[in-house]
């Protein structure tokens, strides 16, 4: 099967166009003015590539080829889908996203190319909201679907701003009726999502695509760690209770921590606030997040266990008072054998070097495992970077993963 590698790197430059910033970054928020331009793009694209487009109560974009049995939206027959999202985090690549969006149509125009039907319907998706950047949640569009949130809960959600989400909806204009965003039982017989890797696993292994076969879970703390703030001339040190110095044991606790584990497990503070934050005052007061992921719910236990009881010796030892709130576990979403199996004789017959691995980062595939088997196809990242303006992946790997995807489409959408 051919892809039309000049077709998918001009849509890439187009999407990539649109929220551009003057970093160079691509800032496209959940139900903005950008997302609804990118998506009225791609919903063009769709009925160009002969799909047929609808949208559902959540705003998800929706297109759909016909099965063997002559049917799009009204078969029996159970869908094969494909998608990711269009939303970006701020000042965010011009890939991450768009890669499974754009590419999951140029899949289907080469299955068209090349005169593959299918028995059952294939369906590309585009989800609303995966990023979390502007709503309180991220994966919005999926767990609609999945009905791992209602679509209620949804409609009802509120950005900084105060703008309500079935509001915001109105900014991809009046679309006509909506279909019903959850999926009915049995009605997916398969789902995969082409993704960049946003780590520098492929790289390293000089392979162009991963199969993933799970996607790591997540645990988010906030700790608070209170001490005294004084003057940091005058306090000898061995009367100081410096909150900082324990946050900092505490930080590097979890990189100790989650070395040891080991098994993929990763640990990161990344926000921590200091104050009163004078650069002659002992730090009274410390507000930091730690995020812990792990492929396996035990293994992420483990490594919370760990996070957790290390607080109380640094607290005791320190003299430093502690206040800590679980923001948020996610659990591992495992991919299912038959669409990770269906990635890698895809791989196989196009004649490319592949290797199965698990997704440190979190995906729309997620909440779509949790109601039909579902893989991933990762392409490798350039420096493993993503979610930054310089986020990029070869061309040949980009056309790769796309071959990739449509021989996956036509193996699931076509086997018993
Ligand atoms: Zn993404």
């Amino acid at each position: 099967m051919k892809v039309d590698e000049t077709r998918l790197l001009a849509d890439l430059e187009h999407l990539g166009k649109i929220g551009l910033g003057p970093e160079g970054g691509i800032t496209r928020r959940a139900l903005s003015r950008e997302d609804a331009a990118a998506r009225a793009y791609v919903a063009d694209r769709m009925r160009a590539a002969g799909l047929e487009v609808r949208h559902d109560e959540v705003g998800n974009l929706r297109g759909r080829r016909k099965g063997r049995d002559g049917a799009a939206w009204d078969s029996a027959v159970p869908v094969v889908m494909t998608g990711s999202h269009l939303d970006s985090v701020p000042s965010g690549g011009k890939l991450d996203g768009p890669l499974g969006v754009v590419g999951a149509v140029c899949a289907i125009e080469s299955l068209n190319a090349a005169g593959v039907t299918t028995k059952r319907p294939l369906e590309v998706i585009v989800f609303v909201g995966e990023e979390g950047s502007r709503f309180r949640r991220g994966t919005i569009g999926s767990a609609a679907v999945s009905g791992h949130v209602s679509v209620a809960d949804v409609l009802e959600l509120v950005d900084p701003d105060g703008a309500v989400y079935k509001d915001a909806l109105a900014t991809y204009g009046d679309e006509g009726a909506a279909i019903p965003a959850r999926a009915a039982a049995g009605s997916i017989h398969a789902f995969v999502e082409l993704h960049v890797e946003q780590g520098g696993v492929l790289e390293a292994a000089a392979l162009p695509i991963g199969a993933v076969t799970t996607i790591a879970g997540l645990v988010q703390r906030a700790v608070t760690f209170l001490g005294d703030a004084n003057h940091a001339g005058a306090t000898p040190m061995n009367l100081r209770h410096d909150a900082f110095l324990a946050a900092a044991e505490w930080a590097l606790g979890i990189e100790r921590g989650a070395r040891e584990i080991g098994g993929g497990v990763v640990g990161t503070v990344g926000k921590l606030t200091v104050e009163p934050g004078g650069k002659n005052i002992i730090p009274g007061r410390v507000d930091a997040i730690c995020d812990l992921r792990a492929p396996t719910p035990v293994l992420l236990s483990a490594l919370d266990d760990y996070v957790v009881s290390s607080l109380h010796g640094i607290g005791e030892k320190r003299g430093v008072e502690l206040e800590q709130q679980l923001l948020q576990r996610v659990e591992p979403g495992p991919m299912h054998e038959l669409a990770i199996v269906a990635v890698q004789r895809a791989a196989a017959e196009a004649g490319l070097g592949h290797m199965r691995m698990p997704s440190g980062a979190i995906h729309d595939a997620l909440h779509m495992a949790e109601i039909a088997p579902s893989s991933m196809i990762f392409v490798p990242s350039i420096g493993g970077k993503s979610h930054c303006p310089t986020e990029a992946t070869d061309p040949r790997h980009l056309a790769q993963g796309v071959a990739v995807l449509a021989h996956t489409l036509a193996i699931l959408a076509n086997d018993p």
